[in-house]
């Protein structure tokens, strides 16, 4: 440990990632009053992603740190009406209501949360752009443990406490839990989102009411749906034996999806191509400890990246961000031996919460390019609906 004799310019928390969680979590320790640096990647926060899934338990979480923000971010977000299901050659399997509508569950773009969570940033938390975190060092300041952060190309950064918010390919967790290369799935995956004005020709479910169309073919699926604020967000999934990137997600997408229904190519054609992100699908094994229990932790996808077939990405950063902050509320940073007990605490919770549900995510995720996907799906809508309806009556008509 290198023992340096300044206390200058040294924040309590350091945040790795502006994501969901990364900017959640700034929100809620900057209320604990610790001084927050955000520390992102990215050169600039642009309309990129697709949409995610958020409903009440996200929501509920989001309100426990800020309960206006929470309500800022549902006026964003739509609650699905319409559902059809279909197959590539435009055979209709399901077309209802959705099994969704009426609950709190919302589709919600992913540039819209981002940017909705920045700028209502306090101004005691600062965000730094363009700001890749390389690793880190462990000082000592009169005695006192911190921790110097080292970024491509730009200043060293000093924390009491860092958190890698980082996403699933997480540089803070290759070095506190070293498991190596998160785990390619064998799906691809692009996504996109599309102004509703560009999209002039649209049919039902888009026509006058949020809609979610999901067309499921032979080991490739692609979903289309409302995300609000005018929006329509997509995406496609395809078997794949690497995770190379093409040279151009948009050919790539539209070769992989040629002659599915009209409204697949139209969405993808009016996407602004450098906006299309193609990636691979990622998971990992859950670990018994995610940081160093000394000074360092790690929440959201950085911590469970799981596949996306539970929707709960989001709403598992969130949860992750106010069990962290319960247990700060009652923490002394300077005091080492207190700042250990708290992490250990926080990652035992959010661990035994997240393991199972990294695991059932993993069989989901690989029913999704089943053979008999579709039918399987149009039975689960179908039997939502009718339970959905079941229970309207009961409730309607006092029995
Ligand atoms: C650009 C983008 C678009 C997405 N779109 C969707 C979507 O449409 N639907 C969906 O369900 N999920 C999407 N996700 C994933 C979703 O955000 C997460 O599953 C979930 O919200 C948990 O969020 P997170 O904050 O833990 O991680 P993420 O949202 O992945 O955020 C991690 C952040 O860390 C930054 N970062 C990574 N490495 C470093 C580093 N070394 N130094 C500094 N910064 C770093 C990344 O640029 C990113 O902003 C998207 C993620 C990203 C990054």
């Amino acid at each position: 440990m290198i023992e340096v004799n300044s206390t200058d310019n040294v924040l309590d928390v350091a945040i790795i990632g502006a994501g969901p969680g990364g900017l959640c979590a700034a929100h809620a320790l900057a209320r604990l009053g610790f001084s927050i640096g955000v520390f992102e990647q990215a050169r600039l926060l642009r309309p990129i992603g697709a949409a995610l899934g958020m409903g009440d338990p996200g929501y509920a979480a989001l309100a426990e740190i800020d309960a206006e923000l929470a309500q800022q971010v549902r006026l964003l977000a739509v609650n699905p009406k319409q559902q059809i299901l279909m197959r590539p050659n435009g055979e209709v399997l399901f077309a209802d209501e959705s099994p969704l509508a009426g609950t709190g569950f919302t589709w919600l773009c992913w540039y819209n949360l981002q940017t909705c969570l920045y700028k209502a940033l306090p101004a005691t938390v600062s965000l730094h752009l363009n700001h890749t975190l390389i690793g880190f060092t462990r000082t000592s300041v009169q005695g006192q443990e911190q921790l110097r952060l080292k970024f491509r190309d730009q200043e060293d950064v000093c924390a009491r406490l860092l958190i890698g918010a980082d996403g699933y390919n997480s540089v803070v967790r290759s070095i506190t839990v070293a498991d190596g290369a998160p785990l390619y799935t064998g799906t691809m995956t692009w996504r996109g989102i599309v102004k509703r004005e560009n999209l002039p020709s649209l049919t039902a479910p888009f026509l006058e009411s949020a809609g979610f169309q999901l067309v499921v073919g032979e080991k490739k699926n692609f979903w289309i749906m409302d995300a609000g604020t005018e929006l329509l967000a997509w995406g496609g999934t395809a078997l794949r034996l690497n995770h190379s990137k093409s040279s151009s997600a948009l050919e790539t997408v539209l070769q992989i999806f040629e002659q599915w229904p009209p409204l697949v190519e139209s969405v993808i054609r009016a996407t602004e191509p450098e906006t299309i992100i193609e990636t691979g699908v990622f998971d990992r094994e859950p670990v018994p400890q995610w940081g160093d229990l000394r000074r360092v932790t790690l929440l959201g996808d950085a911590a469970h990246p799981m596949r996306p077939s539970l929707g709960l990405g989001t709403t598992m950063a969130i949860q992750d961000v106010v069990a962290l902050a319960k247990v700060l509320a009652r923490t002394d940073l300077g005091d080492g031996e207190q700042l250990g007990v708290a992490l250990r605490t926080y990652e035992q919770e959010r661990i035994a919460i997240s393991a199972p549900l990294q695991r059932l995510a993993r069989q989901e995720g690989a029913n999704s390019h089943a053979e008999d996907q579709a039918e399987r799906l149009k039975e689960g809508f179908s039997a939502a609906l009718a339970a959905r309806r079941q229970a309207f009556q009961k409730h309607f008509s006092g029995e």
